[in-house]
């Protein structure tokens, strides 16, 4: 049920010493869209002045991200350089940015799939790039999936199926604060868990112990390798320890019904984290000959994995995308793929992007630090994002923007708005339901609404140069 309920209990609605206590109304099985597991669990509870908590939940992420919502949000205005405006002239604003543009950037990209969609076809109008900023975690996985396969598990097989679980390289629950509740919940599964190039999570249970922490995580997938390739760890120890210790673990995978092997790829080291999460898909592919054994992939927070797919369905290209437009010169292709050179730190700091939109709907994620004071943004972002972009305009501590920075406030999928939104493992699309009522558009709105000004702006470019002189 995802409809807010009448008011619910509020024993003291009445005290004489404070009056009346704001009335709260529940939403039952909420989805939280604060991170790819999409929990739809939660009893959301919306008091009158807009604001949100989740007291029976236990997540300080989503607990900090409802933090951030109140009842001020319903009078966030959008802004040009600070200044408070109409929506109209942020969008004619806005529009005459990317109608300038010749090299648009489309960052951040924290949006649900409608707001992907309607970006897209924004970027196709202007000729942008389409970047996000998760893009090198996203790309990493990306690279390892292009150049070699990869062996993906689900949070349902992990659920039902995994007695064992090798976490890599990473803490799990750091980013994803109830991973470990998730893959136990509605199973009886006795599970062991090995931490291996990291230490134990403490949000672990139990049955879990860490090796090789200290190891560089290059050093032991070689090691590693070997082993899974039938290599005897006496011709390959040297005097580390690793080649023994990562016997020892192959001999419990090989016992286990079932191993699912736990990556992030934002923890592990860049630049050249596709080649660690590559090998290790080797290993799990060498296992699969006699057992069993898949990798769960976290990350994809701020609606990352969801634009991603959604822009691979569209283009056939992943995020790091460039879109041009039809009138494109000759020889240009009409999409182009790059996922180092379309890097939105490269491409602000090189001066290959002349304008920038940057769109963070869920968390406030501030303007890139690479981004020039004299570059052209605009910003779609929730309410909170407004009073950091105000003090990064006016604050004596930073170099004074001057180009225009328009800021458009939007809703958040899943707490102003209804969505939807792949989970953790990408098998699965959530649809997400508004927690509380504030009138805030949709990044797929106001993107929808720069493509009408866009054509209306060329359309009105072209009569100029048909007029007979
Ligand atoms: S674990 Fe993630 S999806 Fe679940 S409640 Fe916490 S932030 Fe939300």
């Amino acid at each position: 049920m995802h409809e807010p309920t009448p008011p619910i209990t509020n024993a003291n609605a009445t005290s004489a010493a404070s009056g009346p206590l704001p009335s709260v109304s529940a939403t039952h099985d909420w989805t939280c869209p604060f991170c790819p597991l999409l929990c739809d669990d939660i009893d959301a509870h919306l008091s009158d002045d807009q604001s949100l908590a989740a007291p029976a939940t236990q997540c300080a992420r989503l607990a900090a991200a409802l933090a951030r919502y109140d009842g001020s949000d319903n009078v966030c205005a959008p802004s040009i350089d600070g200044s408070p405006v109409s929506l109209e002239d942020a969008l004619e604003e806005a529009s005459a940015i990317l109608m300038q543009a010749r090299r648009p950037l489309f960052g951040g990209c924290g949006t649900d799939i409608a707001g992907a969609r309607a970006l897209y076809e924004l970027a196709a109008g202007c000729g942008a790039t389409l970047d996000s900023m998760h893009g090198d975690a996203l790309s990493a996985a990306t690279l390892a999936l292009q150049d070699r396969g990869a062996f993906f598990t689900t949070l349902s097989e992990v659920r039902s199926r995994a007695d064992l679980l090798v976490v890599f390289g990473c803490e799990p629950a750091a980013r994803h604060p109830r991973f470990y509740e998730r893959i136990a919940s509605g199973t009886s599964t006795q599970r062991e868990i090995r931490f291996v190039c990291c230490a134990l999570d403490p949000a672990a249970d139990t049955c879990a112990e860490s090796m090789l922490a200290d190891a560089s995580p290059h050093d032991v997938l070689a090691f590693w390798s070997a082993i899974a390739e039938g290599r005897k760890p006496e011709s390959l120890e040297n005097g580390s320890g690793i080649a023994t210790a990562l016997a020892s673990l192959m001999e419990r995978i090989v016992a286990a019904r079932y191993t699912a092997f736990v990556i992030e790829p934002a923890a592990l080291p860049q630049p050249h984290a596709a080649l660690l999460i590559e090998a290790l898909h080797r290993i799990v592919k060498a296992i699969n000959r006699t057992n069993r054994a898949g990798v769960l992939t976290l990350g994809g927070a701020d609606g990352a994995l969801s634009v991603n797919q959604t822009v691979t369905w569209l283009s056939g290209f992943p995020l790091r995308t460039r879109v041009s437009t039809p009138d494109r010169p000759p020889g240009t292709p009409p999409l182009d793929h790059d996922p180092y050179r379309y890097r939105t730190e490269r491409l602000l700091a090189a001066r290959e992007a002349d304008a920038l939109l940057w769109i963070a709907s869920f968390d406030p994620h501030p303007l890139p630090a690479a981004l020039a004071a004299d570059t052209p943004a605009i910003v779609l972002g929730t309410p909170a994002l407004a009073s950091a972009l105000a003090s990064a305009i006016t604050s004596p501590n930073t170099q004074p923007r001057n180009a225009k920075t328009v800021f458009i406030p939007v809703a958040t999928p899943g707490i102003d708005s209804d969505g939807h939104l792949f989970r953790v493992d990408a098998s699965v699309v959530v649809p997400l339901h508004a927690a509380r009522h504030v009138a805030l558009p949709s990044v797929a709105s106001i993107a929808a609404q720069l493509v009408d000004h866009l054509a209306a702006g060329r359309a009105a470019r072209a009569a100029l140069t048909r007029r007979p002189a």
